[in-house]
């Protein structure tokens, strides 16, 4: 016998031993009691890592049931991992001095293909390592046709069930990697951005975003703000950047009065917030910067400037007109950032698909609350109904080539076009 233990005199030939035997298929019974675990997917063109540990839990608990006579089965799968994988990929790109935009569609979706078969077996081969018991003759890939058939067919039901939607509205979106994200992917960040104090006529308002302002088509005040009710329903004459203009202030019940100095810009096309209250106000939509970062025309002598850019030249402008009353220095914002390349996501209007959450999270809010589902421990209870109750509708539409495309097109015949989205009106 070696005085050394040597894992890989041993532990393969087992794990072999074992797949070959069949141990891991289960046997079906139709009387008994199944169990099953779907392995949840790790990336197919990645690798294992640390927080794959937690699947230990989940061989232990199949291990169990099987020696419990039950038809037990863990099913292994890989996810495509449609955004994280191209992201990978451009990086590859990059390092050959290219860019995804040197392909057609086609031609990109099918060398990343290429790429993905190229690294699957690397983590097939670390889950196998790791001696976990997963039914290998059943294992599935995101992208096999059966399970993108269960993809599209999904959607259609959910489609039919009023549960998907096609809408105009503001996305976070990422103009370094050009696609869209669920709010889910949103890293939140507080960073100190300034508070720029700019003069609106008579009025003097707050704000972290001056560069948006081409886009602002109200000011707001609070219902109740003694300080400006003579000003609620009225036009102002302002002067700007861009010569006089006129906006009209409204009240809104959404504005903190405590915030700057009660007045806010609202700019519907840039900001969450004010999008709800233009579509409370049907205030018109003005998009100033476009998918790629940069100012469009509306942003007149602006344009084609990238937003810090245009940000800085409009406050130096302000600053020589004496538009600008002052700036706090050491304001904190609160940021969503992209969870790939860490630049600030703007939020842009854009047509996409919404998973309509009401309907399901009552369901999930219910299943915890009458016991059917248990959390442990029982204190993150509360964050997951914080979580669900803050919930927004789910974009689930990624302007990106890898993946499960949606299935839903348009008919080129003029007639049967369904009605557009109009930009412009709510
Ligand atoms: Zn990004």
């Amino acid at each position: 016998m070696d005085k050394v233990y040597n894992h890989k005199d041993v532990e393969d030939r087992i794990y072999e031993k074992w797949e070959e035997a069949g141990y891991f298929k289960p046997e079906i019974n139709p009387k008994g009691k199944p169990y099953c675990i779907i392995l949840p997917p790790p990336n197919a063109n990645g690798a294992l890592h640390f927080g794959h540990a937690m699947f230990t839990v989940e061989d232990i608990l199949i291990r169990y049931h099987r020696m419990l006579g039950e038809a037990t089965l863990w099913l292994p799968g890989t996810d495509h991992a449609g955004i994280e994988t191209q992201f990978v990929f451009e990086k590859k790109l990059k390092s050959e001095g290219k860019s995804r935009f040197d392909f057609d569609r086609r031609t990109l979706y099918k060398m990343i293909h290429e790429y993905v078969e190229e690294h699957k077996g690397n983590i097939q081969n670390q889950l196998r390592r790791l001696g976990f018991s997963l039914d290998w003759s059943r294992e599935k890939y995101t992208l096999d046709i059966d399970i993108v058939k269960i993809v599209h067919k999904t959607f259609k039901k959910m489609y039919d069930e009023g549960l998907l939607y096609r809408d105009y509205k503001l996305v976070n979106y990422c103009t370094f990697d050009g696609t869209s994200f669920s709010d889910l992917e949103v890293v939140h960040e507080e960073r100190i951005s300034p508070l720029y104090y700019i003069k609106y006529g008579s009025l003097v308002l707050a704000t972290t975003r001056p560069e948006t302002k081409f886009g602002d088509t109200a000011l707001a005040v609070h219902p109740n703000d003694k300080r400006y009710q003579k000003y609620i329903g009225k036009e102002l004459e302002i002067e700007t950047v861009l010569g006089k203009a006129k906006i009209k202030v409204i009240a809104d019940e959404s504005v903190n009065p405590e915030f700057g100095t009660g007045v806010v810009k609202i700019t519907p096309a840039h900001d969450f917030n004010d999008f709800e209250v233009g579509k409370r106000h049907k205030l018109e939509l003005r998009q100033v910067m476009g998918f790629d970062g940069k100012m469009n025309k509306l942003a007149g002598k602006y344009e084609g400037l990238y937003i810090k850019q245009a940000r800085k030249a409009v406050v130096e402008d302000m600053r020589k007109m004496g538009l600008l009353e002052k700036i706090d220095e050491n304001y904190i914002s609160r940021l969503g950032l992209c969870y790939k390349c860490k630049n600030v996501l703007e939020p842009l209007p854009l047509e996409q698909w919404f998973v309509k959450v009401g309907p399901l999270k009552d369901k999930a809010i219910e299943a915890v609350k009458s016991g059917k589902i248990k959390i442990t421990p029982q204190r993150f209870e509360n964050v997951y109904f914080d979580w669900l109750d803050n919930l927004r509708d789910w974009n689930v539409s990624r302007q990106i080539v890898w993946g499960i495309s949606i299935p839903a097109w348009r008919c080129q015949n003029v007639k049967c076009q369904i009605r557009r989205v109009d930009r412009n009106k709510w």
